[in-house]
C-alpha cells in the first residue's frame, strides 16, 4: 500500500462516524465537503458553551480548558456561529454538491445566508407552479 492509499483509507475512516450518525437519522449528506474551526484565543469558553448547547450533533465538547471538535460528527449546520457571542470565533465552510462554497464565521452571514437560501427555493417554488405568464393567467383571471 503507497501513501497516497494510505491516504484514501484515512479518508474514508475518518468518514464513518459521520457515516453512522447521518444512517442513524435517516439524512443524507448534504456537504460534499467542509471544514470548521474555532479561534481558542476570543473563544469565552467556560463563560459561555453557548456553541455545545447549540449544536444539534454533539460535535462540540468541552476538554482542558477549551472547546474541541470532533470533526466527523460535524455537518456544517452553522448554529454554533448563530450562537457565538464573538465575531470571526468559529469558522465553518461547506462545499454543496453543485459546487458551491459558502463561508460564514459571524451570526449575521448566517441569517443572510439563510434569507438567501430561502429566497431561492420560493422563487423556484413560483416557477415551478407557473412557468409562464399563461399559466398564471389560467388559474388567477376572472372569469
Ligand atoms: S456547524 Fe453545526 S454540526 Fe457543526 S459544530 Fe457547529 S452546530 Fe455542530
Ligand atoms: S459560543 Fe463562541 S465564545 Fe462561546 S464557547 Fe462557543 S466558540 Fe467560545
Amino acid at each position: 500500500m503507497d501513501i497516497f492509499q494510505l491516504l484514501l483509507e484515512s479518508k474514508k475512516e475518518k468518514g464513518s462516524l459521520r457515516k453512522q450518525l447521518l444512517d442513524s437519522l435517516n439524512v443524507k449528506e448534504f456537504f460534499e465537503e467542509g471544514d470548521i474551526t474555532i479561534n481558542h484565543r476570543t473563544c469565552q469558553g467556560i463563560e459561555c458553551e453557548l456553541c455545545i448547547k447549540a449544536c444539534p450533533t454533539k460535535a462540540l465538547y468541552w476538554r482542558n480548558g477549551k472547546i474541541g471538535i470532533v470533526q466527523d460528527l460535524c455537518v456544517y449546520c452553522g448554529a454554533c456561529v448563530l450562537c457565538c457571542i464573538v465575531d470571526d470565533c468559529i469558522k465553518v465552510t461547506r462545499k454543496r454538491s453543485d459546487g458551491k462554497i459558502e463561508h460564514f464565521s459571524k451570526p449575521g452571514e448566517v441569517v443572510q445566508l439563510c434569507r438567501k437560501i430561502n429566497s431561492r427555493r420560493r422563487h423556484d417554488r413560483v416557477e415551478h407552479l407557473f412557468p409562464d405568464a399563461e399559466t398564471y393567467l389560467k388559474r388567477y383571471r376572472k372569469l
